[in-house]
Formats: structure tokens, sequence, C-alpha cells
């Protein structure tokens, strides 16, 4: 029988799972294949850890690593990645946002051939129009901008043959958007189509700003084009100062100077100052993603380690 890991990061999430262990028990129990499940404890605060053991302790299925601090979901399903051994991988959410149910199916497509299975949600229940209307918008840019063609609202629920996976262990970037290394490996993709529910309970761990870096980051390690978008804005703004001041040379030559120039003045001033900071921006956040590559960290330390048997 196949070998299936279940990678699932967890970051205070007592809540709901006990939850996801039954119902994910009760599919997995139904299907034909071997299976573990491997809890990454993200530096949980809360229970977490203690449910987690106990889950161990009760079914040698169910293994975790414990990281040894909060390093981000990014972080935590690559400590899970590298510590699969299964035929496959399924990576999932603990909040029961991504149904378990799906597995199956998952797994009938990948012993029908393919290497990666991943889940896009038809609808997102639970979540504020905010959140979909921008996330929406990411998925849209972050495709203009990139050669990789990364699915649109996909999130990281998916399986990875053993293939797949080995490939993935092999970036190792520091700056970490999964979505896009999963795509970037390639090899044979087949998409299935879900409902995504609301989140079991407990609460999301996302707000407005750790979005805006993940969608920072996931731009900025799969696309250079805001760095040519600041030199194309550079220049043909240069283009315009340079005719503007030939307008303005031959203007005083033929009429003599109007000492009135205030307002072109500062709008000349302010407007190129803006253009230089915003590409000036744009620099920096590639520079600083490079300074912190080339730091070349540990992406994630380990405190502890149960292998599920
Ligand atoms: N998660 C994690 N580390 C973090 C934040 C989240 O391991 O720093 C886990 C979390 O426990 C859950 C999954 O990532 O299993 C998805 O998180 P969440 O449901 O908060 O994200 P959302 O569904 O709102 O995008
Ligand atoms: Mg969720």
């Amino acid at each position: 029988m196949p070998r299936i890991d279940i990678i699932v990061p967890v970051f205070n999430e007592q809540e709901v799972l006990v939850l996801f262990y039954q119902r994910l028990k009760q599919v997995m129990e139904d299907s034909e294949v071997d299976w573990s499940l491997l809890f990454v404890n993200d530096g949980s605060t809360d229970q977490t850890q203690e449910s987690i053991e106990n889950l161990h302790t009760a079914d040698g299925r169910v293994g975790y690593i414990s990281l040894s601090r909060n390093f981000g979901k990014e972080y935590a399903l690559t400590a899970g990645i590298d510590h699969a051994k299964g035929d496959a991988l399924v990576v999932i959410d603990v909040d029961l946002q991504d149904p378990p149910e799906l597995i199956p199916d998952m797994i009938a497509h990948w012993q029908s051939g393919y290497d990666v299975v991943y889940a896009t949600r038809k609808e997102r229940h639970g979540e504020s129009f905010a959140k979909k209307a921008t996330a929406s918008l990411f998925y849209r840019l972050i495709n203009m901008m990139s050669r990789i063609e990364i699915p649109k609202d996909t999130g990281d629920y998916r399986l990875l043959s053993k293939k797949a996976y080995t490939a993935v262990r092999e970036l190792r970037e520091s700056n970490r958007f999964m979505k896009g290394l999963f795509a970037w490996v390639g090899y044979s993709q087949k998409q299935i189509l879900f409902d995504r529910e609301p989140r079991a309970a407990g609460n999301s761990k996302w707000n407005f700003s750790t979005l805006w870096r993940f969608a920072l980051d996931g731009i900025t390690s799969f696309s250079y084009l805001p760095l040519r978008f600041a030199t194309w804005i550079g220049s043909i703004v240069a283009v315009f100062a340079f005719i503007y001041g030939l307008v303005i040379i031959a203007k005083t030559l033929i009429f003599g100077s109007d000492v009135p120039g205030y307002p072109s003045l500062m709008v000349v001033v302010l407007f190129i100052g803006g253009v230089q900071l915003t590409a000036l921006g744009i620099i920096g956040e590639y520079l600083g993603r490079m300074f912190q590559e080339n730091k070349r960290r540990p992406l994630y330390l380990v405190d502890e380690y149960q292998p599920p048997e």
C-alpha cells in the first residue's frame, strides 16, 4: 500500500486540533492507503503542544515537529516537507477550511499519474468581502507580473508526489512563497475544485499587515517587474522634465523672466521627489530581501521531533 504523509502546520489551534484529527482519521480510514499525520507546531503558546502529544501517545500514526518559535506558516510547511518520508504528501490547514474529504480524490489523481494535485476554491464562505477582494486582486496581479503560472484562488492545500516534494526541498530561499514554489517545480499538475467552508473554530492568524508582507514576498520573489516599472516611470518622468525645462528656458529667453514661478516649481519638485522615493522604495524591497537571503540562516529551528511510527 502506498504511504501518504499528511503535513499540518499549526499555530495556537487548541480549539480545532482534535476536531481536525477526528475528521481526518475518518476519511483516511475509509481510504486504502497507509497514512501518517505530521503536525508542525509553529511556536504555539496555548495548549496546542499538549493536545498534539496526547494524540501522539494515543495514535502512533501521529507525529510532530515542534519549532523553537513562531516562524510563520511558510516555514512550518517547509519543516514538514523536509521531514516527509511517504510516497506522496498532502499539505492541509488544521482549521477544516480545507475539507479532508478531498484527500481520497487527490490520491486517486496521483495514482493515475499526476505529481501535483491542488485544490482550488470555487466559493469562500465565512470570509470578509475585503479579504476575498484583496486575495483575488493579489492572484491576478502576481500572475500578470510573474512568468510562473500560479493557480488563482488556490491555497496550499495539495498533494505532492515524492518526485515533486523532493524538488520543493531543493528550494532553500529564505523569502518563501510556497504557492509559488509549488508552481515553480512544474511536473504534471491537476486541479480539483471545492467550496471553502468557514473556519471550524479559532481565529485566522492573518491580519492586514501580515497579508501585505506576504503579498510583497510573493511578488518580489517571483517577479522583477516592479524594478523595471521604476525604471520606466523614472525615464518617462525624466523625459517630460527635460521637455518642460526646455520650454521654460525658451520662454525666459523670449519673454524675459517672470517671477511668479512658484506653483509650477513646487509641482515639479514634489512630483519628481515622489517618483524618486517610490523607485527607491521598490529597490529597497528587493535589497532588503537580498540582504536576508545572503545571511543564509536556517529556515527554521526544530525544538523536538517525534516521527510518526
Ligand atoms: N499557521 C501557522 N503559522 C502561522 C500562522 C498560521 O502554522 O504563523 C497555520 C494555522 O494554524 C493553520 C494554517 O496555517 O493551520 C492557516 O492559517 P489560517 O487559517 O489562520 O489562515 P487563513 O485560512 O485565514 O488564510
Ligand atoms: Mg484558515
